[in-house]
């Protein structure tokens, strides 16, 4: 019927199901969950995935067993010319600063890093040269994070951060991008932020900001730092604890970063 869903669930027989323990609660504006109550192990787990109208990629998703690649292969990464661009990704904190502690003890460090390195990969595949600030944990300062971008005289330098609200308010989720100053930083924040916001739907858009975080004030390069969502937050932690979520992050930071290269990097 044209402007209804809707949503059948169907059980095996002998199933003991009691419809007064289920519940549908709304999260925000356009996303819902169901809450079942039902003997444990009657679920098979598949993931999240897309909805897209797509009847080639469903096709697809049907022969493969790892549904998960190409789910996300609606997000074509664009061309960029090889060996020319130089890319700073900035994994923030390391060591013995852990950054945010999230739902479940969840910490920023793994977290970004993960993102990071899958950012790297994308790129490189690319052909631009991408180097990280750490690849591990290891304690590193900000001054160097920055000395590092400027020495190497690269194209854009990219921070990547998870968020921690005050008091771990598990209703507060989102993602946001700041730049210091300058057109190039702000159009590099817009089209990331455009790109994670695709990947996180139903969570808030808290948008591209000026910001003076260290890292992206010194830098002499078009800077920005990227907040890929609240690890306190209660959507955006279940999704960011998830390596699958994390690789959609990093394709669509990517997606941005290869845009931003694409159009506007050339001079
Ligand atoms: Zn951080």
């Amino acid at each position: 019927i044209k402007g209804k869903t809707r949503l059948v669930i169907e059980f095996t027989e002998k199933k003991n199901i009691k419809p007064l323990t289920w519940s549908l609660v709304g999260l925000d504006q356009n996303r819902w969950k169901i809450k079942l109550f039902s003997p444990s192990n009657s679920f098979k787990k598949i993931g999240e995935g897309f909805t897209k109208r797509n009847t080639k990629t469903a096709k697809r998703n049907h022969k493969s067993k790892n549904t998960y690649r190409t789910n996300y292969d609606y997000l074509k990464l664009p061309q960029i010319k090889k060996n020319k661009f130089f890319v700073v990704i900035d994994p923030g904190h390391g060591g013995p600063d852990p950054g945010a502690i999230g739902i479940g003890g969840l910490r920023e460090t793994d977290v970004v890093l993960d993102v990071s390195k899958n950012v790297q990969k994308l790129l490189s595949e690319k052909g631009a040269q991408v180097r990280l600030t750490r690849s591990n944990e290891v304690d590193m300062d900000l001054p160097p994070r920055v000395s590092f971008a400027n020495r190497a005289n690269a194209d854009i330098f990219v921070s990547i951060h998870a968020n921690a609200s005050r008091g771990k308010r598990r209703d507060i989720n989102g993602l946001e991008t700041f730049y210091y100053r300058g057109w190039r930083g702000r159009l590099l924040a817009r089209r990331i932020q455009k790109q994670i916001l695709k990947v996180s739907p139903g969570s808030p858009d808290r948008g591209v900001k000026q910001g003076r975080f260290y890292v992206i004030k010194n830098t002499k390069m078009p800077a920005v730092l990227v907040e890929i969502g609240f690890l306190t937050g209660r959507l955006d932690a279940r999704r960011l604890e998830k390596s699958i979520h994390r690789k959609r992050i990093a394709y669509a930071i990517a997606k941005g970063i290869l845009e931003y290269l694409s159009k506007v990097g050339w001079n």
